[in-house]
């Protein structure tokens, strides 16, 4: 249990920021928020406040240059990519898989560079306060396990994937046949199930349809609807060459125009508890059936810079087609592993596909929605709005606590005289990183 006096920052309204001042707010011991009341002066005793389980609790009072608010949500990253983070952009998609990706994976069956490269990714994203991510794994086992652990012992609420592919895989990196890559996924699954642990949740992760035949699709998603319809990833109409690859492989399908789109559904594979990643070329018949399925789109806009071929169009396929979004870094697809990194794109993305849209600033997307979609938006997409996105009575306390005081080395500087709090969230959210995240709470467990 925890009592802190702080200003709450949030986005329960999409595009808006709300601030809430001097707000006496109670964690009980399951982590749920029991009590926020604002406006409550230092000076007043919290008892006159708060219901008896919470009184005599010891009271964090934060200075006026910090301020909670909730937990980034990373929809897409390649836990063992990390690795190499920051490095290898070089090359398209289809190249930059083989020449960095599967070599880095592969190098993961070594159980203790696993542990090392995990447990330093999943510390980077706490510090960064990322409260929930959405991870791919390799397609190993063991090591997929150890990711699993980690992200428990580290505490962090993690979406965990064990990666499975049958084909056009290099032949040292492929489970290469479906029910070999079923039998796997499945001893993940009960692996990650017997722990009882709600806070780690197993994934069902076809790479992408080049490397999945569709009898492991189809075998997939039967798994997904056996363990009572547990979340699905992968990746869908990210790039040129990947398009181009799928219809080399499907020709019988729409005429040779077959896509990411149909196939998963037709392979049962689109649920509301999809997340598909990039979604960059989709079109508007694929958006409707999305919709339809209530499957969401996990968008990269760092990555897709580099290896999409164009800008996922987040105003017109979120704000006016409706279509379910979050925000991830695609680690190392993207090469920053931080959640803010990812909203500033977001923004940067929409106002480079203004320059030449027909309906110019129109469809920019301004800094506040894209936190909103950092955040309520990843929360929707794996199903868990209920619970996290926001600091409210009921929700979980998944939470950071930002510091932008001028004891704090960052690039944030802070002018007294001249700058609202709503600027200081600004220039924190535009500048601010790491450094400023002075703790993170994940279920109301300290784990920064
Ligand atoms: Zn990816």
């Amino acid at each position: 249990m925890s009592v802190f006096h702080a200003t709450i920052v949030h986005t329960p309204v999409r595009g808006e920021l709300q601030v809430l001042r001097d707000c006496l707010i109670a964690v009980d011991t399951n982590g749920i928020i029991g009590a926020i009341h604002s406006n409550v002066p230092t000076s007043a005793s919290p008892e006159t406040f708060l219901t008896s389980e919470f009184h005599g609790l010891p009271v964090r009072y934060l200075s006026k240059h910090q301020f909670l608010m909730p937990g980034f949500i990373d929809t897409h990253v390649h836990a063992p990519q990390y690795s190499y983070t920051g490095s290898g952009t070089d090359v398209p998609l289809m190249t930059w898989l083989n020449k960095y990706a599967f070599p880095a994976e592969r190098l993961l069956t070594s159980l203790p560079l696993a542990r090392d490269v995990y447990t330093r990714l999943v510390r980077r994203l706490l510090r960064n306060g990322t409260t929930t991510a959405l991870y791919f794994a390799t397609l190993h086992l063991e090591p997929t396990k150890i990711l699993a652990d980690i992200v428990e012992d580290l505490g962090q609420r993690g979406f965990v994937g064990k990666a499975s592919m049958d084909r056009n895989a290099p032949d040292d990196y492929s489970e290469h046949t479906a029910d070999a890559a079923l039998q796997s996924a499945e001893s993940f699954i009960q692996y990650v199930i017997g722990k009882a642990n709600p806070l780690v949740v197993p994934v069902i992760t076809p790479r992408f349809i080049p490397t999945c035949s569709l009898d492991l699709l189809r075998g997939l998603a039967d798994l997904s609807r056996r363990y009572g319809n547990l979340p699905i990833q992968s990746h869908i109409s990210e790039s040129h060459d990947e398009i181009a690859f799928v219809r080399s492989l499907h020709p019988e399908l729409e005429h040779g125009n077959g896509c990411d789109t149909t196939i998963f559904d037709s392979c049962g594979l689109l649920t509301p508890r999809t997340v598909m990643a990039h979604g960059v070329h989709l079109t508007e018949k694929n958006i409707s059936v999305l919709k339809q399925r209530g499957s969401s789109v996990a968008v990269c806009p760092l990555s897709n810079f580099y290896f999409a071929n164009g800008i996922f169009p987040l105003h017109e396929h979120h704000l006016e087609k409706g279509l379910k979004c979050g925000l991830g870094t695609d680690v190392a697809g993207g090469y920053s592993p931080s959640m803010l990194h990812s909203v500033r794109t977001a923004v940067v993305a929409s106002k480079a596909l203004a320059l030449t849209h027909p309906r110019g600033k129109e469809v920019e997307v301004d800094w506040r929605t894209a936190v909103w979609v950092a955040t309520v938006g990843g929360a929707r997409c794996l199903g868990i709005e209920d619970q996290v996105g926001t600091l409210e009575v009921g929700k979980v306390f998944d939470a950071v606590l930002v510091d932008v005081g001028d004891e704090v080395v960052g690039a944030v500087d802070v002018f007294e005289e001249m700058d609202s709090l709503e600027r200081v969230v600004e220039k924190f959210i535009h500048l601010g990183d790491e450094r400023n995240v002075a703790g993170v709470w994940v279920q109301g467990k300290k784990v920064v």
